[in-house]
């Protein structure tokens, strides 16, 4: 799905230029020229990244840009002159991602461009993962994987659904035949052991190597992951 680009810029050659660019690439651009229709177009229509002048007729690109800000994470890319340092400063502080100066390179505009829509879409995809946080500890259920303190634990199959079971659980004592029937099922034959040795395991990856209590026990009854 290719992303859509505003380019909001009055000077026509450049526009058309910024298009070009930016359509060989497969992008699908916009141009708008005035200041207050952008800023309202902004508002109104879903584009992935914005390409800013910052002298526009009607409202400059500043105010464009702080205004969006109240309202829109959508990325920022500022056009300024080659020695307008303080456009580029102003327009950082207002919350464009970054700025590019004309006359612009394309290669150079493109590479800016993919890397802020790539770290855009990371960060979308970060805020919509569901993940459990417990202390220092993050599970991430949709990647099969946990970590603590930003260090990813290897656990194995049985260890990890114990962990999830504990986790999707937190604070509620688990009994041992619970936790034997959501983890192993219920036609597990063998030693209830079993989870002890795996709670053991556990403990080895996590409370002790990193020296803090995930799990506790309640003494005849079961298991229970903490905060
Ligand atoms: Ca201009």
């Amino acid at each position: 799905m290719a992303e859509k680009i505003f380019i909001v810029e009055d000077e026509r050659s450049i526009a058309r230029l910024l298009q070009l660019t930016l359509e060989r690439e497969g992008f699908k651009t916009a141009i708008e020229s005035n200041g207050r229709r952008a800023y309202e177009r902004i508002i109104q229509e879903k584009y992935d990244l914005i390409l800013l002048d910052v002298m526009l007729p009607e409202m400059d690109g500043m105010e464009i840009c702080k205004r969006v800000r109240e309202v829109s994470d959508v990325p920022i890319i500022m056009l300024t002159a080659r020695d307008e340092i303080r456009d580029k400063v102003e327009g950082l502080d207002l919350g464009a991602n970054d700025y590019v100066t004309k006359p612009f390179a394309g290669e150079e505009l493109l590479a800016r461009i993919r890397g802020i829509l790539r770290r855009h879409n990371e960060r979308l995809r970060d805020a919509e993962e569901k993940r459990y946080v417990i202390k220092n500890m993050i599970l991430y259920p949709e990647r099969y994987e946990v970590t603590v303190k930003g260090e990813k634990i290897d656990l194995t199959h049985k260890e990890y659904a114990l962990l999830k079971y504990l986790v999707e659980n937190k604070r509620n004592v688990l009994s041992r035949d619970q936790i034997l029937q959501t983890v192993w099922g219920y036609d597990y034959i063998g030693d209830t052991n079993v989870v002890d040795v795996y709670i053991s395991y556990l403990r080895t990856k996590i409370d002790d190597r990193f020296g803090e209590k995930y799990i506790h026990t309640t003494r005849g009854v079961g298991y229970a992951i903490k905060d």
